[in-house]
């Protein structure tokens, strides 16, 4: 998918005008603790066009000037995107910050759409004018506040998607990746991954500025280990700021089926490791939770049953993700991580027979009641899998309200139970029958 960068000085409306493209497509409706809004990066789509957008201005660089600020962000949107909208504020004008940022834009090389913000009526009109002289041809007026001319805007920007590649030749192969907080052994668990006496590496299948994919095969399965970890040690300037690595690792998420969310067995289980495993949930994709450093660990016969027990008290929402105990620098029970990685990418692709879905549906209603709302009570008519990866269930019913937290996961673990869907979150929608 292209990837579509907002850049701009401060206060032009960035984040307004990111949460307008993202719309509610993104919104996260499920409140749990530990899953974060941090919307910096976010699947976005406009017609037929599918892209990912970044907000830069969410990328905090330290405590750096302002003016340097502005620069690393317009570096960053150089270096990830593939188009550029650049946001201006017709309030105020062209700036001498505008100015800077244009130039490195201007330099780039890269497709940049002008925008200027803050056009909530007609008779702004002529502040326009003046934005020409920036070099970026027609400004777009927007109001990111009334969500005005977003539509142009957007139009401008998919022309100039590159001609999008045929993503088939990736059929049948498993896609991974590792996140973790620094020092987990990510790296270390790639290189035992790949060194252990099952895999063959076949080739480096590409190499980008976030991660290094290897292709490999084991017992005749083929994988790509998408490792951003290894990536780290190259040290760019904006390389520290903890918001570029979380881009960074939504990145690599997005292309993987299955994402191991690695811990370290000595540090037990932080805040931060949950936000990271929150990505994962929400991107919907496969998960398996590998507790690495397990060597380091003083143990008896308790000791892996306890520590499983605090990883399901703190990831409530991965309660589908297998665990895996292992140490990447002894290699003890490394083996053990392939069958639960192959097992979880088959489940994320599974499709299930519709008869027996509503079989299992049925029955489900049968043993606990459906629930009632104001004297109505929710009829479900039908269910069918709309999709897989992960899988989509659309269930069909009176008044999709009436389908309630607490009974939607009820069905979602019947439909577990029935078929298994170990290591894949599934989706649950509910539409109003016609
Ligand atoms: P990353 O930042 O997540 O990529 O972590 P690294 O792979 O660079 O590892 C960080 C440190 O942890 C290094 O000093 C590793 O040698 C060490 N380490 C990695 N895996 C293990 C393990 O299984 N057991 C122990 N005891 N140390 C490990």
């Amino acid at each position: 998918k292209p990837v579509v960068a907002i850049v701009g000085r401060p206060n032009v409306g960035k984040s307004t005008i990111f949460n307008r493209i993202v719309g509610e497509r993104i919104s996260i409706v499920e409140d749990i603790p530990g899953v974060t809004r941090d919307r910096i990066y976010a699947p976005c789509e406009w017609l037929n066009f599918q892209f990912n957008l970044i907000d830069t201005g969410g990328i905090e660089i330290g405590d750096e000037p302002f003016l340097a600020q502005i620069r690393h962000q317009a570096e960053i949107a150089i270096e990830e995107a593939d188009v550029i909208i650049f946001i201006t504020n017709g309030r105020e004008g062209v700036t001498p910050a505008d100015e800077e940022v244009a130039k490195i834009l201007y330099r780039s090389n890269k497709p940049v759409v002008l925008a200027v913000n803050k056009m909530d009526n007609p008779d702004m009109r002529e502040n326009i004018y003046e934005f020409y002289s920036l070099g970026f041809g027609e400004p777009y007026p927007i109001s990111g506040a009334h969500g005005l001319g977003l539509g142009d805007l957007l139009d401008a920007v998919c022309k100039h998607f590159p001609k999008p590649q045929s993503e088939n030749d990736d059929e049948g192969i498993i896609k991974f990746s590792l996140i973790g907080r620094p020092n987990v052994g990510k790296s270390s668990l790639v290189n035992a991954i790949l060194g252990e006496e099952r895999v063959i590496v076949s080739e480096i299948a590409g190499t980008t500025r976030d991660a290094i994919d290897t292709k490999f095969t084991y017992n005749k399965q083929e994988f790509v280990i998408i490792d951003t970890a290894g990536m780290r040690k190259k040290g760019k300037i904006y390389e520290t700021t903890e918001k570029y690595s979380v881009l960074r690792a939504l990145k690599a998420i997005e292309r993987s089926d299955v994402v191991l969310v690695v811990l370290n067995a000595e540090e037990g289980i932080i805040e931060q490791d949950k936000r990271i495993a929150g990505y994962a949930h929400e991107a919907g994709k496969a998960v398996v939770i590998v507790v690495n450093k397990w060597d380091a660990v003083e143990k008896d016969e308790r000791t892996m049953r306890e520590f499983e027990k605090d990883i399901r008290d703190q990831f409530l929402f991965l309660d589908y993700a297998p665990i895996v105990f292992l140490s990447a620098k002894t290699k003890k029970r490394l083996h053990t991580l392939m069958p639960q990685i192959i097992l979880a990418s088959e489940n994320h692709a599974m499709r299930v027979q519709t008869n027996v879905l509503n079989d299992v549906i049925m029955d489900a209603v049968a043993m606990n009641p459906t629930p009632t709302d104001h004297g109505t009570r929710l009829k479900i008519y039908y269910a069918t899998q709309v999709s897989v990866k992960p899988p989509t269930f659309v269930i069909f019913v009176n008044d999709p309200e009436l389908l309630h937290f607490s009974y939607e996961r009820f069905l979602e673990n019947r439909i577990r139970d029935a078929f298994g869907f170990e290591g894949t979150p599934i989706k649950i929608i509910a539409r109003k029958r016609r």
